[in-house]
């Protein structure tokens, strides 16, 4: 082996141990060697059982249900929004995460999980082995709840979802379920656990603890936002992650 792969191996080896460190990991649970050959090849990808002929179709189907996304006013946030914001990553993804609607980064950029928070989740995601284009990220609405509707321009303008927004919009995101097929789905915050759980405790309470929805396994975890507010969540969200990242290994909790 040359110097250079050596020096690779030790480096990824090194930003791997650091990163599990600053996730609250005391001991190193998993480090299987042949993933440690390049940062590419140390990717998960979704199962091959999905890629074998179903991808084009797939992705079609997104297509097809960004175009009805896209044109939707079913709910006045629809009038309100600069994009709707549908999602991003893989259509044969096996993680899913699911968060509350965009916000203001997010509605100008018309991607979901851009601004301060969706870093601090794409980090969550790399820490778990993954990168963000083999997940699918979405959110229980598309379009972005504002306090003061008539300034989509204004900072600090973000409301989570009614209730009734979240039921309008689910239409789209079981939609986005039936054709992703996810083997799990991660809800991030209380409002994501409220609206496919249908539960009224508190997210301190149902986190951790997978659940089921429309026979797709589910972890409700923090939502990104709040281990910005609060450092000390971090230790608990990757506690979850672990119990994730064991099912999609194995498909036993
Ligand atoms: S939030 Fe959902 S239901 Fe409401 S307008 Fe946007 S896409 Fe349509």
């Amino acid at each position: 082996m040359k110097q250079l792969e050596y020096l690779k191996i030790l480096s990824l080896s090194k930003r791997t141990l650091e990163e599990y460190l600053n996730w609250g990991e005391t001991e190193i649970v998993k480090m299987p060697t042949d993933e440690i050959i390049s940062t590419e090849e140390s990717v998960k990808m979704p199962s091959s059982k999905k890629q074998s002929g179903s991808v084009l179709s797939s992705k079609e189907k997104i297509k097809i249900l960004k175009k009805t996304i896209d044109s939707c006013k079913k709910c006045s946030l629809g009038s309100n929004r600069l994009n709707a914001v549908i999602g991003v990553g893989s259509p044969i993804a096996d993680l899913m995460f699911v968060g509350e609607g965009p916000g203001f980064d997010e509605d100008h950029k018309g991607e979901p999980f851009v601004g301060k928070a969706g870093q601090l989740l794409t980090r969550i995601i790399e820490v778990m082995g993954y990168i963000r284009e083999n997940v699918y990220i979405t959110n229980v609405v598309k379009c972005h709840p504002m306090i003061d509707t008539t300034n989509p321009e204004k900072r600090s303008n973000d409301r989570p979802p009614s209730l009734l927004e979240m039921e309008t919009c689910k239409y789209y995101l079981d939609k986005q379920i039936e054709i992703i097929k996810p083997k799990i789905i991660v809800t991030l915050g209380a409002s994501s656990a409220k609206s496919l759980l249908h539960s009224e405790e508190p997210i301190s309470k149902i986190r951790g603890i997978i659940k089921e929805y429309k026979g797709i396994k589910l972890m409700p975890t923090y939502h990104p936002a709040a281990l910005l507010r609060n450092p000390n969540l971090k230790k608990f969200v990757w506690d979850d992650m672990k119990i994730v990242m064991h099912y999609l290994d194995t498909e036993k909790i």
